[in-house]
């Protein structure tokens, strides 16, 4: 059976963020203390986490989102974009502090610069994690990223644990993370970058490398504790390390999806979206992957990110 003919069966909830991106398109970045004339301005639904778990609702998924959001417009926006998509947001706390923000500059070539401001996803707290019990209990997979604080995403790591959910954290934006949070990982995510940080300096290999090449990078992510990795690689596809203690663990290496790529902001959230989907049907490891490939490379021939997500036909229609 292909991965898209699969039911989806479990129920995936996503603790973390929802942020306005605020995008500003330029002809060049200015430098710091320079003003520069912007072509064109859009107020877009983002936030890793609400980036997540839309793209694994619009997958099929059975997706609760748990995360705070401001008594503001935007907010307003938020919910009812993650709703639109079939998203749960009971969840979805409203805080007194403004909604979190992203304000992002772009310019011709695709580069860009972030600021991010927390706002409401600043609040998000272990007591938001106690509060959503109910969901948490019995989730098949828990998604977790950075944009929150990490005692809120160690807390929701334990509660997935604990429930027998398979627990995917994706490493973004890159922070120092305890111990403990990487012991309570079952799948790690990361970009190259990502992971070169993670594993210290690491050199990631390219996209023509072969498995020996992978050894010392699957050696390091199995020091750390991890048994399952995800590496990302954008347009060069990605690769999974899984079983990563075992003396015979093979590397799969997924190749790229060849598109005609107008926009990669939020490619990796529609990637980790979903592995959560297929995960919570039960697909395994490399299947995710591969199913998750094609659902990103599709995301990045549209404008946007939520907007651009696949549904489940534009996937099976790609696999056809
Ligand atoms: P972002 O921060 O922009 O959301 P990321 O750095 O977390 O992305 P990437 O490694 O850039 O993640 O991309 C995630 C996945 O998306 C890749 O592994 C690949 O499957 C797909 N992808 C990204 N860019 C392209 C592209 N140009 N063509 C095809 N697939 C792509």
């Amino acid at each position: 059976m292909s991965p898209a003919a699969e039911e989806s069966e479990g129920r995936i909830v996503v603790v973390g963020s929802l942020n306005a991106d605020l995008t500003i398109y330029c002809e060049r970045l200015p430098l710091p203390g320079e003003t520069v004339h912007g072509n064109g301005f859009a107020v877009n639904p983002g936030g890793k986490s609400a980036n997540q778990a839309v793209a694994a609702s619009r997958l099929g998924a059975d997706v609760r989102l748990v995360g705070a959001v401001g008594d503001d417009s935007n907010g307003e926006m938020l919910l009812s974009s993650a709703a639109g998509a079939g998203v749960d947001v009971a969840h979805v706390r409203t805080a007194s502090a403004e909604t979190g923000v992203a304000v992002i500059a772009v310019d011709a070539s695709g580069e860009n610069n972030i600021i991010i401001s927390a706002g409401a996803n600043g609040t998000l707290s272990p007591a938001d994690v106690a509060a959503a019990a109910d969901v948490l209990d019995g989730a098949a997979v828990v998604t977790l990223c950075l944009e929150v604080s990490t005692e809120t995403v160690l807390a929701a790591a334990q509660a997935g644990h604990d429930a027998g959910a398979t627990v995917v954290l994706n490493l973004s934006p890159y922070a120092e993370i305890p111990q403990r949070l990487a012991d309570l990982t079952d799948v790690l995510l990361v970009n190259a970058h990502e992971a070169s940080q993670f594993l210290g300096s690491a050199e990631i290999p390219g996209s023509d490398a072969d498995a020996g090449d992978w050894e010392a990078v699957r050696l390091r992510f199995a020091g750390r504790g991890l048994q399952r990795v995800l590496v990302t690689l954008g347009a060069n596809g990605s690769v999974v390390l899984d079983s990563l203690a075992a003396p015979d663990q093979q590397l799969v290496q997924i190749a790229p999806v060849k598109v005609n790529a107008v926009d990669t902001t939020g490619a990796g959230d529609a990637f980790t979206g979903a592995v959560a989907a297929r995960l919570a049907a039960g697909a395994a490891l490399a299947d995710a992957a591969a199913f998750a490939s094609i659902a990103a490379a599709l995301a990045t021939t549209r404008k946007g990110t939520q907007a651009a997500y696949p549904d489940e036909d534009d996937v099976k229609r790609v696999l056809a």
